[in-house]
């Protein structure tokens, strides 16, 4: 048997052995076939080997004993049941209605057995098997397609897409039940009908009918999208119309499936936007992303990657190498060693490096990247996303600055700052703290424990925990102002300071406290000052107190000098106690001098400091100290002198002295003294506080020099005023004496001298009887008289005078003010003028009528005739002399006027000067015996009255002398209730 040989079993169903044989020997002559051979002498022996065997083709013998050919292939058929066995009838000659038979009743061919050739044979067994083979096809094409059928139906029927079918007509020949969910019209409404029929819209109907028209017309497949506004809402569909093609190549019907896209669209939409969101994250987080294709190079990057850089979108080039050539020079290594180490190590690409801005400036970037890897493990991709991170490594860059700086700071200050773990320890210190408390920097490296300083009380006693200052912080108190704590510290050297700690507690964000910041401000310096202002204002006050209640004493005595030692004693002490130094010096000058009145001093051996006292007594400052330091001291200036040069020695109070300040005692910038204080220690510099206080001291001690000084002008003042007060009793006596022992005579002599006279005149008017011999020598002896009397007249005048500058001088002069009218004053004067001279006439002009004034009457007649009798004296004889009266206003005025010499401007200023006298001035008339005083008296008693005097004059003119006084009316001011008022000085 050759390869190429098929095999076939053969049935023989056949009585007649010649004829198996037969066909046996035809069979065996087919070379492409090999036949497996069965026989069957009957028809029933036939269909029992059916069932045993299957048989590739039967050939039946149309006439077997037992039953005929029919009979077999329907018990065949029946016993099988399926009809694929083929069978070739063998029939005898001539017999073609048994051929008929046969095949309908299901055999697949026939042979004449008189025909039968070996070819025919194969040809008829090829012919049935093929056949059968076809039969079988069809038969499974035909199960398939209804299969198929089902299939589709089930399909469509439970598609939720709509799915119809459409003939050229457009009518709708089948249409699936998704349509009444959508339409909520039955598939029955559809069916053999249009969309037009059906009763879509018209755009909708224009629409589908354009499309189906151009499937028919074309055959091509179409898509269309449409909107359907259904009773759940407007829906967007998809449909695809697809051709249907009968077997001549025609368009017979196009299918269509409209899918609802509706939810598809919004996620689309939604992914869009999503998208969008996503870019502008991108971009708002100044992120971009990039795609490395390893293999090829290729580096894509997102339009925001690029923007991150400066670069327009698509213009970087793409390449790993145009990445490398924007990474910043000095990070190209670091970049490439961290993508290789995440290569080769397969992790996460992790980088912050620097690169290039399209502007120049440099970009601080944070990559992430992660690689994919072949089947091999090759990386092949690597995706990532930059991060810009410049403002951050900015901030950074400022935040590590300012970090440096805080740590200079925290170092620099010079309050102890310490830092408190949760437990109070201190973990952190700055240099002030750690020079307190006497921790070295190498104590810190080697990270030793810090002990907890050692604070104790006023006595030295360590604080109870509960009140230290890291105990308050930790309870969440907070050390600051009022409550800030002041305490001592003992220090390792066992010295203590005096401290003000103040802090805070640290707290985490829940508020529990983690630490603390304790500061601690030495205040030991401030406090001893403190304490020292403190004695020292007690002392002050003290000082003011006493200064206050010390009486001034109503005679100057010795007491009193010691005294203002004692006290300018008490002063140097109390300098010495506020400055806490060696000694103190108070020098006290000679006031206008710079020479040493007297010196106080404290602090030193006593018999040094009084030799020194008694010897810089009368000493000028400049014979003491150097001139430019005396000069700065006359400016109100501190000095600081270098006492232990050689000039000094001589005035050296002890051998370890250097250094004096020297602070003026100044008054109004007059230099009343010096303070002198010498500092314990060489190298002690004093605060201003305590310059402060010693100008206060300084102040205070002027005060005392001062107050001293004037206590002492005070009684000298006393003194004097008790000898004036004495002396004028003396003038006061004296006036007294003199008027009364000059005018007794004087008014005795005149009534004598007047009683002689009129004795004289009576004898005169008889002298006829008495016969006219005596009358001569008695009329001579009458002028003698008259001439006598004018000289005591003129003396009294003198003495009158005298009196009154005296009592003017001695400011004793007198008045008795009345209600008086003024002119009845000035006639009288005018009248006692006229008797004494009638050579002159004198009238009286002005006002007429009563004029009250309110005037001591007898001295203002005085004033009158003081001016008449000048005018008279200085004026010819036979010339007129006026006198007026005249209110002008409130006042009265009464003026003298002569025809006299008159008086130069120059001298008119003067005539109201004591003792003046115009010289050259002729005499009249009269004895022209003058003191220079009139005048001075007149203006004194009517100045004194309210009023003023003048004179106008011209020279060879006359003269006119004035005075005015208030007229009573404008007196009311005046004490006018009474009648008689006195006024004295
Ligand atoms: P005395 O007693 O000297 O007159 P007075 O004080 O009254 O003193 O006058 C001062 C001087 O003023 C006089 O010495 C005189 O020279 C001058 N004097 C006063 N009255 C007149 C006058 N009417 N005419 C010129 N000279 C006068």
């Amino acid at each position: 048997m050759s390869q190429s040989q098929q095999c076939r079993q053969i049935l023989i169903v056949d009585d007649s052995p010649e004829d198996c044989v037969t066909i046996r020997r035809y069979l065996s002559r087919d070379q492409s076939m090999l036949y497996t051979i069965h026989e069957a002498h009957n028809g029933k022996q036939g269909l029992s080997l059916c069932q045993e065997v299957a048989f590739d083709c039967v050939l039946l013998d149309y006439n077997l004993p037992d039953m005929g050919g029919v009979v077999f292939l329907d018990r065949l058929h029946a016993l099988l049941n399926q009809p694929f066995l083929p069978v070739v009838v063998l029939t005898g000659g001539g017999s073609e209605m048994a051929a008929v038979e046969s095949m309908k009743s299901g055999a697949l061919d026939y042979v004449l057995k008189k025909q039968l050739t070996p070819e025919l044979l194969r040809h008829s067994i090829m012919n049935a098997t093929e056949k059968m083979r076809m039969q079988q096809q069809v038969e499974a094409q035909r199960i398939e397609l209804i299969r198929q059928r089902h299939a589709f139906q089930t399909l469509a029927e439970n598609a939720s897409d709509i799915i119809s079918r459409f003939d050229p007509a457009l009518r709708h020949l089948y249409v699936n039940p998704a349509v009444t969910k959508i339409t909520g019209l039955p598939v029955e409404a559809f069916l053999n009908k249009t969309k037009r029929e059906v009763g879509f819209p018209e755009d909708f109907c224009a629409r589908w009918e354009k499309n189906l028209h151009e499937v028919f017309s074309t055959g091509k497949i179409t898509q269309i999208e449409f909107n359907y506004s259904s009773p759940t809402g407007l829906r967007i569909f998809q449909a695809k119309l697809t051709p249907e093609f009968d077997s001549a190549g025609e368009v017979i019907s196009v299918l269509s499936i409209s899918r609802d896209v509706t939810e598809l669209k919004e996620t689309e939409a939604a992914l869009r936007e999503s998208d969008e969101r996503l870019r502008l994250a991108f971009s708002a987080a100044r992120m971009g992303t990039w795609d490395w294709n390893i293999k090829t190079g290729k580096d894509v990057w997102s339009e925001e990657m690029e923007a991150l850089l400066g670069m327009a979108p698509g213009t970087f080039s793409g390449t790993y190498e145009a990445f490398c050539d924007l990474v910043h020079p000095d990070d190209r290594a670091l970049v490439t060693a961290l993508l290789q180490q995440a290569l080769q190590q397969k992790s996460m690409f992790q980088a912050d490096f620097r690169m290039l801005h399209a502007d120049g400036s440099v970009r601080w970037l944070a990559a992430r990247g992660h690689a994919f890897y072949d089947n091999e493990g090759h990386p092949v991709r690597m995706i990532g996303v930059d991060l810009d991170i410049t403002e951050r490594k900015q901030s950074e860059q400022r935040a590590t600055e300012r970090a440096s700086e805080l740590e200079a700071f925290f170092e620099a200050i010079g309050d102890g700052l310490f830092i408190l773990d949760a437990q109070g320890n201190p973990v952190r210190l700055n240099r002030a703290a750690r020079s307190l408390m006497g921790v070295s920097t190498g104590m810190l490296s080697e990270r030793l424990s810090i002990p907890p300083p050692l604070f104790v009380d006023e006595q030295g006693r360590p604080l109870p925990d509960e009140q230290r200052p890291e105990a308050r912080l930790l309870r969440g108190e907070h050390l600051a102002g009022p409550t800030a704590a002041d305490m001592r510290l003992r220090r390792a050297t066992g010295f203590e300071v005096e401290l003000s700690v103040t802090g805070t507690p640290l707290l985490t964000e829940d508020g529990a406290v983690s630490g603390a910041i304790m500061v601690t401000h030495d205040v030991t310096r401030r406090r001893r000052l403190e304490r020292r202002t403190h004695a020292a204002l007690d002392a002050l006050l003290m000082m003011a107190k006493s200064l206050i209640s010390i009486e001034g004493p109503s005679v100057r005595t010795e007491q009193t000098e010691q005294t203002g030692r004692a006290v300018m004693q008490r002063l140097a002490e109390l300098t010495c106690r506020v400055l806490d130094c060696e000694g103190a010096l108070l020098f006290v000058l000679v006031p206008g001098t710079e020479k040493v009145e007297y010196s106080v001093g404290t602090g030193f051996d006593a018999s040094l400091l009084s030799s020194l006292l008694n010897r810089v007594q009368g000493m000028s400052l400049t014979d003491l100290f150097q001139l430019a330091a005396v000069r700065q001291l006359r400016e109100g200036g501190v000095v600081s002198l270098d006492v232990s040069q050689p000039s000094y020695h001589a005035y050296q109070l002890h051998p370890h002295l250097h250094r004096a300040i020297l602070a003026p005692l100044c008054l109004q910038s007059a230099l009343m003294g010096v303070v002198i204080v010498y500092p314990m220690d060489v190298y002690h510099r004093y605060l201003t506080e305590e310059v402060t206080l010693v100008a206060a001291v300084g102040q205070l001690a002027v005060l005392v020099i001062e107050r001293e000084r004037l206590l002492r002008e005070r009684e000298e003042a006393r003194v004097r005023e008790l000898t004036a007060l004495e002396t004028t009793r003396r003038i006061d006596d004296f006036i007294g004496i003199v008027s009364h022992e000059l005018k007794s005579p004087l008014t005795a002599v005149r009534a004598n001298v007047q009683l002689a006279r009129r004795q004289l005149n009576r004898i005169l008017s008889h002298q006829a009887e008495l016969g006219s011999g005596a009358v001569p020598d008695i009329a001579t002896i009458g002028n003698f008289l008259e001439r006598a009397e004018r000289q005591i007249m003129t003396q009294t005048r003198l003495v009158n005078d005298l009196v009154d500058s005296t009592r003017v001088r001695m400011e004793k002069l007198d008045l008795q003010v009345t209600r008086c009218d003024l002119r009845k004053v000035v006639q009288e004067a005018i009248e006692d003028q006229r008797q004494t001279s009638q050579k002159h006439a004198i009238q009286l002009r002005g006002t007429e009528g009563e004029v009250f004034v309110w005037a001591d009457a007898q001295r203002v007649g005085q004033v009158v005739t003081n001016y008449l009798s000048n005018a008279i004296k200085y004026s010819d004889e036979d010339t007129m002399i006026t006198v007026r009266l005249d209110r002008c206003d409130s006042a009265v005025r009464v003026s003298v006027c002569d025809q006299g010499p008159g008086l130069p401007l120059d001298v008119q200023q003067h005539i109201w000067d004591r003792f003046y006298r115009v010289p050259g001035v002729e005499v009249k008339s009269g004895t022209g015996v003058g003191l220079g005083l009139g005048l001075h008296i007149c203006r004194t008693i009517i100045e004194r009255q309210g009023g003023t005097v003048g004179v106008s004059s011209t020279l060879n003119q006359g003269s006119t002398f004035w005075f005015t006084l208030p007229l009573y009316a404008n007196a009311n001011e005046l004490p006018s209730k009474q009648e008689h008022t006195s006024i004295s000085n």
